[in-house]
């Protein structure tokens, strides 16, 4: 006869299975199937998430955990078996607390928010979307009320997106934030320094910037046997299992940084899905801790390492081989330069890694306003344009420059964007430890090794899957808590030195 802790994993296996099948039916959607099939796609893709939801949140999924529990009563807290039905335990109770008609109504009026938002941005007019994003908002209140909180009502929505994270403390991180960003990027943008970036405007070959991209990626230690790389619209990373982690990217000849970038900005999403353990594939355990952990990865590759001058002492040359002709005379500290220029402006996507986060700011802060109801949705552009105006020192010139700009709030996510800058932070203070305890990993770097700093990355971080929540991770690593320290010091030390 089968243990209790078998039939749980055998249940779990199913709905895991299901959710990779849909994620795959989703990866399809957004690279290679034809226009026209995206009704009977939609159909296929809500069905098995219907049905994940519904498997889910079966009595049989509470009689699985229930029964492995008492059968594991024994085991220690960290152990496989006891953490893989904490994890079970928390997704059950999360989303049993959200009834089908919820789910259904948040799916149907961001289905139609779509195609509202790209026509209201098209014509930059923020009024043609208010009244769905009134729904949206509504909905997403009362997914706060079932979910149930604590403290601030988008502790619950947070909660979704960042499990452990609360609204007081996320305050706190970024209002330290915030202290020592404005002003530094004030005094950045005042220092009369520009880098010269007049050599990047100029046409360079896709297929010269595809090679390129594969290069890194495979240096970076992304197993291509594992993955592959696509092109889409926007570039994502979507990961089945361990086994199948591939991404996307997009290639514009009139922008070399950006497909390169975002290449390894993606390849740090897909390695971390890569170095998830194997031996728990199927599990609650085989998957990442949060988006803000995600984030830290991809961030931590492109811009503490894609964005560093010992990153380029190595590939600068390899760059300037494949486009030959094109970078001549362009050297080191130029192009470091011009990868790093600070230039406030309006878009979040295009902003530089120094004002990105006042971007995400601003969206925190209005969100949290909107589920407390202390902001009416027709105040928003106002809001937006006046938190611009202090924090970047620029005026959005309309809607679509302004607050009509990002999907999220389109596709009903309210409480995604902090993680962003969860990300960001926690990148750092990852980084410095990495370096403190392998020494040789700035020089590996310069040499195009990724090996020491990747191996350190799984040991600490990858290998462990979602075994630990975010605060016992980055107690695990650092010893305390997450802080905002070691990334301030960061950016203030490359900005400086690159501005003066
Ligand atoms: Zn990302």
């Amino acid at each position: 006869m089968s243990s209790a802790l078998d039939r749980f994993k055998q249940h779990w296996a199913r709905i895991s299975v299901l959710d990779q099948a849909n994620a795959v039916l989703s990866w399809d959607m957004e690279t290679f199937m034809p226009e026209d099939g995206v009704h009977a796609r939609s159909e296929q893709v809500a069905l098995l998430t219907e049905l994940g939801h519904r498997w889910l949140v079966s009595e049989e999924t509470a009689r699985c955990i229930e029964d492995a529990e008492k059968e594991t009563a024994g085991c220690d807290y960290f152990s496989d078996e006891a953490s893989m039905l904490r994890v079970a335990r928390r997704a059950y109770e999360q989303k049993v607390k959200l009834p089908d008609t919820l789910v259904s109504r948040l799916a149907r009026t961001t289905a139609r928010a779509n195609t509202i938002w790209i026509n209201a941005r098209k014509k930059a007019d923020f009024s043609m979307f208010a009244p769905v994003l009134s729904e949206i908002i509504d909905i997403n209140r009362e997914q706060a009320e079932l979910l149930g909180y604590d403290g601030h009502p988008y502790d619950a929505l947070l909660d979704l997106h960042e499990p452990d994270l609360t609204t007081a403390e996320t305050d706190r991180l970024f209002t330290e934030l915030k202290q020592g960003l404005v002003p530094l990027v004030r005094e950045i943008t005042g220092s009369g320094t520009i880098p010269e970036t007049g050599f990047l405007s100029q046409k360079f070959d896709t297929a010269g910037q595809e090679r390129f991209g594969l290069r890194v990626l495979s240096d970076m230690g992304y197993d291509l046997r594992r993955g592959r790389q696509d092109r889409s619209a926007h570039p994502f990373t979507t990961s089945f299992t361990p086994y199948d982690v591939r991404i996307t990217t997009r290639f514009d000849e009139d922008d070399l940084l950006s497909a390169l970038f975002s290449t390894i900005h993606e390849a740090g999403h897909a390695l971390y899905d890569q170095g998830l353990p194997v031996d728990l594939v199927n599990t609650p355990l085989c998957q990442p801790i949060s988006l803000g952990v995600h984030e830290s990865q991809s961030r931590l590759w492109e811009n503490i390492v894609g964005r560093s001058r010992g990153f380029w002492k190595c590939y600068l040359p390899v760059l300037a081989e494949e486009f030959a002709g094109q970078l001549d005379g362009i050297g080191l500290e130029t192009f470091y330069r011009a990868i790093n220029r600070v230039t406030p402006g309006f878009i979040r996507v295009e902003s530089d890694e120094l004002t990105y986060n006042l971007h995400i700011f601003i969206r925190f802060e209005i969100e949290k306003e909107l589920v407390s109801g202390t902001l009416g949705i027709s105040d928003i552009p106002e809001s937006w344009n006046t938190k611009y105006r202090d924090y970047l020192g620029i005026l959005p010139p309309d809607d679509a420059q302004g607050c009509l700009q990002d999907i999220h709030w389109a596709h009903g996510a309210i409480g995604y964007f902090p993680t962003y800058t969860i990300g960001n932070i926690l990148s750092a203070q990852l980084f410095q430890l990495a370096i403190q305890t392998v020494t040789s990993i700035p020089s590996d770097i310069e040499k195009g090794n990724f090996i020491t700093l990747l191996g350190w990355l799984r040991n600490k971080v990858h290998r462990h899957g979602s075994r630990y929540t975010f605060s016992e991770l980055v107690r695990s690593i650092t010893g305390g808590k997450m802080r905002v320290g070691p990334y301030m010091a960061y950016l203030t030390e490359k900005f400086r030195e690159i501005y003066t």
